[in-house]
């Protein structure tokens, strides 16, 4: 098993002492990211759904790559694993309080 970064659980970028330049820039990548990841995807209730194919994945299949209907456009490399994904994009969010 390869070492992995480790990361403290309540780390959080504004415990970093980021500059508001830094932080609007991480907001960005934040909003940003979210956007990309709803023109690709759909969240309903417990399932994700390809915005392009309409194939549909259940949260408790998340390490799973997701499987696409044939002929979609939505695959390669960044769709694979929706959830994943999203789990990234809001571990970036601000804390509470913060
Ligand atoms: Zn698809």
């Amino acid at each position: 098993m390869p070492a992995r970064h480790q990361i403290t659980p309540n780390y959080r970028m504004d415990d970093l002492g980021l500059s508001a330049k830094e932080r609007n820039a991480a907001r960005y990548r934040l909003e940003d990211g979210l956007e990309a990841w709803g023109q690709r995807w759909e969240l309903l209730g417990h399932t994700v759904r390809c915005q392009h194919c309409h194939a549909m994945q259940r949260a408790s299949k998340a390490p799973l790559p997701f499987s696409h209907a044939d002929g979609c456009a939505n695959t390669g490399e960044f769709a694979q694993h929706p959830w994943r994904d999203l789990a990234q994009l809001l571990e970036q969010l601000p804390k509470v309080g913060g």
